[in-house]
């Protein structure tokens, strides 16, 4: 995956979300019982893979991953000591250390004063805070909302994304995947305003309808 934070990247989408922010594009993953069962060590297997194959960082997104604390906070610390061992031994990128992006709908002061959110979010190079608000697009990278706040925490995550925090996306947003065997086409990414809509009737010009986009209620 390309199109949510810098270079090659993991992602893992924890399902769940009761924030309900208006004009999502992933309704899909709002009710908790939706999705897939997955432990916390089979994500780390991936993870351990993706470093072994060159991978640049871990995007954590949902859904909302501070709904399930508990197993966010499992996931990045193994996240953090599997990528240690890794640099340790040479294995992976030797350009730089992959970093670990966490997004979520949750404010920063929301983040800070709940304990379990705190601790789940320590080991996180950047995080990408607040909820989606459709009136308030914007062009900068990696935000689909222009209150949307892109905050490194760590030495590396300062290193990452300082250039990145004022710069605007010029390039595709959008990486569309279809999994073999399946129906569904995956989209990854934060979509411009108006993307979906102009994907919509572009594949409706070209014979093509979708059945149940995950942007709509
Ligand atoms: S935009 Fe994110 S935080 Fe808001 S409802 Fe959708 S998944 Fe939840």
């Amino acid at each position: 995956m390309r199109t949510l934070g810098p270079g090659r990247r993991l992602g893992v989408w924890l399902q769940g979300c009761g924030l309900a922010c208006a004009g999502c594009m992933s309704r899909h993953t709002w009710d908790p019982l939706g999705g897939s069962d997955r432990t916390v060590s089979s994500l780390l297997v991936l993870w351990r893979a993706a470093l072994a194959a060159g991978a640049d960082g871990l995007t954590v997104s949902g859904g909302e991953p501070l709904d399930q604390p508990a197993g966010l906070d499992a996931l990045l610390t193994g996240a953090a000591w599997i990528r240690a061992e890794a640099l340790a031994s040479g294995e992976g990128t030797a350009r730089h250390a992959a970093d670990l992006l966490l997004y979520t709908g949750y404010e920063d002061a929301e983040i800070e004063r709940d304990p379990a959110r705190a601790a789940a979010v320590r080991h996180a190079d950047t995080l990408v805070t607040g909820r989606f608000r459709a009136a308030e697009p914007t062009a900068l990278v990696w935000r689909g909302s222009a209150n949307q706040r892109m905050r490194p925490r760590t030495e590396l995550g300062r290193a990452r994304y300082a250039p990145h925090l004022d710069r605007r996306d010029d390039g595709p947003r959008l990486q569309v995947h279809m999994v073999e065997g399946e129906n569904d086409v995956r989209l990854y990414g934060v979509p411009r305003r108006g993307e979906l809509g102009a994907l919509e009737k572009r594949l409706a010009r070209a014979g093509m309808r979708l059945r149940g986009p995950s942007w709509r209620p």
